[in-house]
């Protein structure tokens, strides 16, 4: 498929009132790209090529793009894998997927887009420095700093489907760096979490100042799992995180206040392990220890996501135990948390960017963190919906009441799609 008959599409539907959806991968928690009975375009059935340049040229002149870096131009309905396939034989790192199945110039990157390299670079939607763009009208337009500056700053974080259907995108390229890489395990002794949920609590409250000196990852921790005869071996945290650009020797000190603080755990009340681990290149760290394939939709679930600033984490422990105790909710709910620390670093800074359309909470965002709940066909499923969204969301919000959610990542019901 062209971009041309794309444009088709679109006049055909506008000339026939006829509801059009755009659709990517289909990954879209809150099922954005569904709509029975629409007209939908299908973008992954074009793939006109994925290509790389040393040293980025806009396709027009453009004399408002100070870029002098490399580049990558995503030219069709690529994921993430497709494009790291080509980026990490060149040792590039590019801002992408987690999960390397998630689309490219779709959602994830009109809408933000974090990624194990956000810390270091910033949001995917940040690393736009051109679209091509086919509007409502038909009409096939270039967006960038110079033309259409409104759409490119529109698409740049302000959500897939809403302004136009992209057909390419070009983003910003780096030369990878060695990586540094930490995992961290916390298991319980005994039955008693709450031993747990005072460590976790003090993992929370160090997340600024290991952020601050280079580390982003991703994390996740429960208290129960889904059956609950075997809710005591879930009990665990654990995360992976890594910086660029480091070895082990001068990284360590970043940690030496954590593990401090769990000293007075370890071996008494909590199991606790750490491994460190060196990488030549980001890609090979991505490959090895940070891009993992996801279910898509696991059925019967909820969740909501929040993001946190620093003084939320480290301002009052005693309010943020509290909370922590209410995300983690009974053994019995299996209530799953999802730490991702993939702000703070440039995702702060880059709010200097007058292009770009992302929450302008993200600018004060350390980390974002998920809570999930999944239930049986027998369960009372909205009872479940309301403790994710109002009890635990709420509790989450109401320590972090100016800042919000991250929009792809909501909120996921029982109708999920493929
Ligand atoms: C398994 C999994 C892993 C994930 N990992 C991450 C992650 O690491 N980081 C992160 O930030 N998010 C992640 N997400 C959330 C992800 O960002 C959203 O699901 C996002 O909406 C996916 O975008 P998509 O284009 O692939 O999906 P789709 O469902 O196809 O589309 C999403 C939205 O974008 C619109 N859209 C799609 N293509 C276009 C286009 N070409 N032009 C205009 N609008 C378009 C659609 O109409 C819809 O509104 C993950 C989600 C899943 C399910």
């Amino acid at each position: 498929m062209q971009p041309e008959e794309v444009a088709i599409g679109v006049k055909f539907a506008r000339e026939n009132n006829v509801r059009l959806v755009i659709r990517n991968t289909g990954h879209d928690i809150l099922g954005k790209s569904e709509g029975y009975g629409s007209l939908q375009i299908w973008i992954k059935y074009i793939q006109k090529g994925i290509s790389f340049q040393e040293r980025y040229t806009p396709s027009d002149p453009c004399a408002s793009n100070e870029w002098t870096g490399s580049a990558m131009t995503i030219a069709g309905g690529y994921v993430w894998k497709d494009v790291y396939d080509v980026a990490f034989k060149r040792k590039i790192t590019v801002v992408g997927g987690g999960d390397p199945t998630v689309g490219c110039i779709g959602g994830y990157t009109q809408g933000g887009g974090h990624s194990p390299a956000s810390h270091d670079y910033g949001l995917a939607a940040d690393q736009v420095l051109e679209a091509q763009v086919v509007l409502a009208n038909g009409n096939i337009v270039t967006a960038n700093a110079c033309q259409f500056p409104d759409l490119y700053f529109a698409i740049r974080g302000g959500g897939g489907g809403s302004y136009g259907v992209v057909t390419s995108m070009t983003v910003k390229a780096y030369p990878s760096k060695p990586v540094v890489a930490q995992s961290l395990t916390i298991t319980p002794r005994s039955d008693d979490s709450e031993v747990l949920l005072d460590a976790i609590t003090d993992v929370y409250q160090q997340y600024p100042d290991i952020m601050d000196a280079g580390f982003s990852g991703y994390g996740s921790w429960s208290i129960g799992n889904t059956t609950a005869a075997s809710a005591k071996r879930a009990a665990v945290y654990i995360h992976i995180v890594a910086a660029m650009g480091k070895c082990i020797a001068e990284s360590k000190e970043a940690f030496d206040a954590l593990f401090e603080t769990l000293q007075k755990y370890n071996g008494s009340s909590l199991d606790i392990s750490v491994a460190w681990y060196e990488f030549p290149t980001y890609g090979a760290y991505y490959q090895a220890m940070s891009g993992v394939s996801q279910p898509v939709g696991p059925p019967n679930s909820a969740m909501t996501s929040q993001m946190f600033g620093k003084s939320a984490l480290t301002a009052n422990r005693t309010a943020l135990r509290n909370i922590i105790g209410i995300m983690a909710g009974s053994p019995e709910e299996c209530a799953s948390n999802t730490v991702e620390l993939v702000g703070g670093g440039k995702v702060l800074t880059d709010g200097l960017d007058k292009y770009s359309g992302v929450n302008p909470a993200w600018r004060s965002t350390y980390i974002v963190n998920i809570v999930s709940r999944a239930w049986t066909d027998d369960a009372d499923a909205q009872a479940i919906k309301n403790d994710v969204t109002y009890v635990k969301g709420g509790a989450m919000r109401s320590l972090n009441p100016f800042l919000g959610s991250y929009m792809n990542e909501v909120w996921t019901s029982s109708l999920w799609r493929d």
